[in-house]
């Protein structure tokens, strides 16, 4: 019997415990985002990130840039914001327009605010197993695992794309969790070989369906990160149907990993919050 990794289900269960761990902190956190240009894919991640806010009862604000701003003023805009102190974490919507330099913003980010956990600073801090701010996407997948109780440790685990939002940080952190790792990317030879020695397998690259039942291994987890649109419809980089009946956990496209990035951007703007309140050092 293969177990559905509900993370709508799970994200909801723990976006309600944050409500009231925020309600009694005392604190009234605050995430201000950033978005460049009217990509409407971009302005839907925005809308659901702000609605999530309300649900927990952090506040939210966001700043607009036209399509055609320049690196200097996106610069501009986060040192506003790292300057005011009601703000506490600060998100830059990806993908930033060709002509910003995307380096430049995030390393413009103050450490402190870095919920989305990009800055050179704080992969640091991971890729050394001393995690501060983490990026939601792989940190939400790792809270999905503990919550359905799959051990990692001694586990043979397989991430199939390196971005600096998913790929890399969930080999640090499944590798932090004594798992070994195989980060897999456009490059790799006998890429199907690779992952069909997944006992845990991740895929954040992109492409409908690319993932068939003959590459996974018998009893595998499958946690799919792809968000793409196939004949209408949006779907993983699973071929989620055929897969299923080999695996013994996967996460479903939509209602998986996604609600979990957006519960975890909440769970890192409290933590924001809270470190706020104490001397620690940057
Ligand atoms: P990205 O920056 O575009 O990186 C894609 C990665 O996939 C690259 O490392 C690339 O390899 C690799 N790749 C592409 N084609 C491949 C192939 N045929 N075989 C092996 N590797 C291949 O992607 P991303 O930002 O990580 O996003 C990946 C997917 O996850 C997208 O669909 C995105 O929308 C989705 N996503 C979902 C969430 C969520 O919360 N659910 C969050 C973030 C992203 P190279 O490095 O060699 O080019």
């Amino acid at each position: 019997m293969t177990t559905i990794l509900d993370g709508k289900k799970i994200a909801e269960m723990r976006l309600e415990i944050l409500k009231e761990e925020i309600e009694d902190s005392g604190l009234y956190p605050q995430l201000a985002t950033v978005i460049v240009g009217t990509d409407p894919a971009s302005q839907m991640y925005i809308r659901m990130k702000h609605r999530a806010c309300e649900q927990v009862r952090i506040g939210s604000v966001g700043m607009e840039l036209a399509g055609d701003a320049t690196t200097e003023q996106v610069l501009h805009a986060v040192t506003r914001l790292n300057n005011d102190t009601d703000i506490h974490g600060i998100l830059i919507q990806l993908p930033l327009p060709k002509q910003v330099d995307f380096e430049r913003v995030i390393a413009a980010v103050h450490p402190k605010k870095d919920v989305d956990g990009f800055h050179p600073f704080n992969l640091g801090l991971l890729f050394s197993a001393k995690p501060r701010f983490v990026p939601c996407t792989p940190k939400g997948i790792m809270t999905l695992l503990a919550e359905y109780k799959i051990e990692l440790a001694g586990t043979r685990a397989v991430v199939v794309g390196r971005s600096i939002d998913v790929g890399r940080p969930m080999s640090a952190l499944f590798t932090n969790a004594d798992a070994t790792v195989t980060l897999c990317h456009s490059k790799t030879k006998n890429l199907v070989e690779e992952i069909r020695q997944a006992d845990i397998l991740v895929s954040a690259i992109g492409k409908a369906h690319f993932i068939t039942r003959e590459m996974v291994k018998h009893g595998a987890v499958v946690i799919d990160v792809g968000i793409n649109q196939l004949n209408g419809k949006l779907v993983g980089d699973v071929d989620f149907a055929a897969v299923t009946t080999i695996a013994s956990a996967i996460t479903p496209v939509p209602g998986g990993v996604g609600p979990m990035t957006i519960a975890t951007l909440m769970e890192n703007t409290y933590r924001a919050a809270s470190m706020r309140t104490c001397d620690t050092v940057w």
